[in-house]
């Protein structure tokens, strides 16, 4: 299964025009091979049989294309005016058939009998009639994989600049799911378009192994993040599961937390800086293996659903419940999520956010609201379980799905 990714540019103005200047010359590029090559119905066939003598279309080299642009992607425009040309080429080939098995069949057969099939036949040639030669008019380019970089928050690919090829290095934002997606995939070309007038963007086109789904269960996992117990999961089959350390992350936050103090009173901006790296590199290792336990679990549960809470916006936090602070600590939540989701994704296994209020004080047995007394949650009617295990339990049996957006 193919999939893409976008990603947002952010090029300085001369990258602006650099770029431009590069989609334009390379649409029209393509645009002219194209048209070389597909011109024999539009007269001048004497100067078309004279380029085809010289070479034909699956010989063309960047030699024999006049372009200001690098030579990969001269080679690029050749591959996509050859697939273009191609399928023209193949359209007009069925408009010859098309023709010819009307023909037969108006020999063939009576005048009266224009039956159906016949009509719907006449229709089709009709429609074939009108294939044009395509022209690219957006603009955009390609570039394939061995001439593009992914650096950081950076991309670079080469432009002309005063006749030379010189690679250009454009900052670009994306979100980490699209830096887990593009690092651990490889990648086919990228293309450059731009979008809503002036923004430009990068899309990028990635396969990924389809999971066949054998799985028949109606089983449901959910599962709930917080501080104390990183997650907890549940599953319909009872199963129960906790993941990562808790105090452990909070015992390393604090370290680090320290040792930037210390730093910054020793007016070391840059050890900082370093720090912060360092402990955001841990965090995400943490949320890596913690998400691959979890889909794990659910596979070896059968899970056909994770169900996980949907974060409220940072904006509008007002929780009271155990997880206290949430502006703090939404981001964290919300990047666990994100990597349980990709990798769930991958896994065949789908991702439902439901409505947060009150999974952890709600009674699963008869849906009474009251808070959990120390590490148990004991309710009237009898019911108790472990108090970091009723959020999991309610979020399972929630029937309050609210879509597959993480945050509200
Ligand atoms: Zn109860």
């Amino acid at each position: 299964m193919q999939l893409s990714e976008t990603v947002k540019l952010y090029p300085t103005e001369y990258q602006i025009e650099l770029t431009r200047n590069t989609m334009s010359e390379y649409i029209s590029t393509v645009n002219n091979i194209v048209s070389d090559y597909t011109n024999k119905d539009n007269g001048n066939i004497e100067s078309v049989k004279e380029i085809k003598n010289i070479k034909s279309i699956s010989k063309l080299t960047t030699a024999d294309v006049k372009a200001k642009l690098p030579s990969a992607l001269c080679n690029q425009c050749i591959r996509d005016a050859k697939s273009i040309v191609k399928k023209y080429d193949k359209a007009c080939k069925e408009v010859e058939k098309a023709k010819k098995n009307k023909k037969n069949q108006k020999s063939k057969k009576n005048k009266n009998s224009k039956n159906v099939k016949e009509v719907e036949e006449i229709k089709e040639v009709k429609k074939l009639k009108e294939i044009k030669v395509p022209v690219l008019k957006k603009l955009c380019c390609y570039i394939n994989n061995q001439n593009f970089k992914i650096q950081d928050n950076y991309i670079s690919f080469p432009v002309m600049i005063d006749g030379k090829s010189k690679r250009i290095s454009v900052k670009t934002k994306m979100t980490d799911k699209q830096k887990l997606i593009l690092s651990s995939h490889r990648l086919g070309t990228m293309r450059i378009v731009i979008k809503n007038i002036n923004t430009l963007v990068a899309q990028f086109v990635y396969e990924i192994n389809e999971i066949e789904k054998v799985n028949e269960s109606n089983n449901v996992m959910g599962v709930d993040l917080g501080i104390k117990c990183p997650a907890v999961s549940y599953c319909t089959d009872g199963s129960v599961k906790f993941y990562g350390n808790g105090r452990k992350n909070k015992y390393m936050r604090r370290h680090y937390a320290n040792l930037r103090k210390w730093f910054q009173k020793a007016k070391k901006p840059t050890v900082v800086k370093r720090i912060k790296n360092k402990e955001q590199r841990i965090m995400k290792d943490i949320d890596h293996k913690i998400s691959r336990e979890i889909v794990n679990t659910a596979k070896k549960h059968k899970a056909k659903v994770i169900k996980l809470e949907r974060l409220e916006n940072i904006r509008s936090t007002t929780r009271t419940s155990r997880k206290n602070n949430p502006s703090l600590h939404t981001w964290s939540f919300y990047r666990l999520a994100q990597y349980i989701e990709y990798k769930a994704k991958l896994a065949g296994i789908e991702v439902e956010y439901v409505y947060p209020a009150y999974t952890s004080q709600k009674c699963p047995q008869c849906g009474n609201i009251h808070h959990a007394k120390d590490r148990k949650y004991i309710c009237k009617c009898g019911y108790h379980t472990h108090r970091d295990l009723l959020g999991a339990i309610n979020i399972c049996n929630s029937t309050e799905y609210i879509g597959n957006r993480c945050i509200a």
